[in-house]
């Protein structure tokens, strides 16, 4: 079998396409979308995933500020800086790249930002709401890979579904928002006993890992749908410098019904989710 594969470059083009005339709209009656990325720190890594989203903001109109703080910033400079943006109506939605210098507490950031202005998602609030199943935001990545399985037609309801990795950002919420469309959930981790055994039984596989292409061919349930989260950079080799998700693409690929590609699958989805986190929150502002 080759796998069909879910193109979430071209998903997250018409998911902007259709956010940017919804952010025309708003700006035409008055609020037009604002978002504020702080960056702290000089990271290559966090300079080009800000700029992705920056240049993603641009693209579909709506407004972005960029806050570029220097690496020695103080815990007390940016959570000033925090509460302003709080108090900043041109602001919808206020973004703290991760991770950010040692002198800072990331959870203190992250409670510091206001849960209606909380595009992430991270917040206390909005991930003690999603439990609840009432969130003003659900976190970008797991939001994306629900939307790339609703475009692929998955079924969900019933599905045995198991995402390796169990991390605040990926694994946790996505497994709460499959339950919630009525998938079987397994979260599997670093302590899983087998973790091919409960892979093997997925209709849907998740892999947010951060381990190149540790999920194989052979890991994979016939006709199964798989979703890559991760995102490797490779050491060494013929393929050295290059992007690589958690799952052995080439491998996979044979025995999957479904796949998502890295970079080109979940990436992109991550952005146009945030973006469309943003419109809605000024939705909610616009009233
Ligand atoms: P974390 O490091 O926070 O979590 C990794 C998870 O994988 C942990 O739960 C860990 O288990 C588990 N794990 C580690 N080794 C194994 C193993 N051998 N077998 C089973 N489970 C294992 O990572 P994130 O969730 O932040 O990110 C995961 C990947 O997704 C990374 O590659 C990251 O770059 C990528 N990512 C991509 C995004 C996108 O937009 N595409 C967005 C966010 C992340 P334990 O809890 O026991 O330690």
């Amino acid at each position: 079998m080759t796998a069909r594969i879910l193109d979430g470059l071209a998903l997250s083009r018409a998911i902007r396409a259709e956010l940017a005339e919804r952010a025309a709209e708003l700006t035409a009656r008055g609020t037009r979308p604002g978002l504020a990325v702080i960056l702290v720190g000089d990271s290559p890594a966090s300079a080009v995933y800000v700029r992705n989203k920056i240049r993603a903001c641009t693209e579909a109109d709506i407004h972005s500020i960029y806050e570029h703080m220097p690496a020695d910033t103080t815990e007390a400079a940016l959570l000033a800086r925090i509460r302003e943006l709080n108090a900043d109506p041109s602001v919808h939605g206020i973004l703290v790249q991760l991770p950010l210098p040692p002198q800072i507490d990331e959870a203190r950031v992250i409670e510091t930002i206001s849960p209606a202005k909380d595009v992430d998602g991270f917040h206390l609030h909005n991930a003690g709401a999603l439990l609840a199943g009432t969130p003003l935001f659900k976190p970008c990545t797991p939001l994306g890979v629900m939307k790339l399985l609703e475009h692929a037609g998955t079924p969900i309801e019933g599905a045995d579904a198991v995402i390796v990795g169990r991390s605040n950002i990926v694994g946790k919420p996505l497994a709460l928002m499959l339950t919630a469309a009525n998938a079987t959930v397994t979260i599997c981790h670093s302590r899983t006993r087998d973790l091919a055994a409960h892979t093997r039984r997925a209709d849907i596989l998740v892999a947010a890992v951060g381990s190149a292409r540790m999920i194989t061919g052979d890991m994979i349930k016939p006709g199964a749908t798989v979703i890559d989260v991760g995102i490797n950079r490779i050491a060494e080799g013929p393929d050295a410098g290059k992007l690589c998700g958690d799952v052995d693409f080439d491998s996979a690929s044979q025995v999957a019904g479904a796949i998502t590609p890295v970079p080109g699958g979940v990436g992109p989805m991550t952005i146009a989710m945030l973006l469309a986190n943003t419109v809605d929150s000024a939705r909610r502002f616009a009233g």
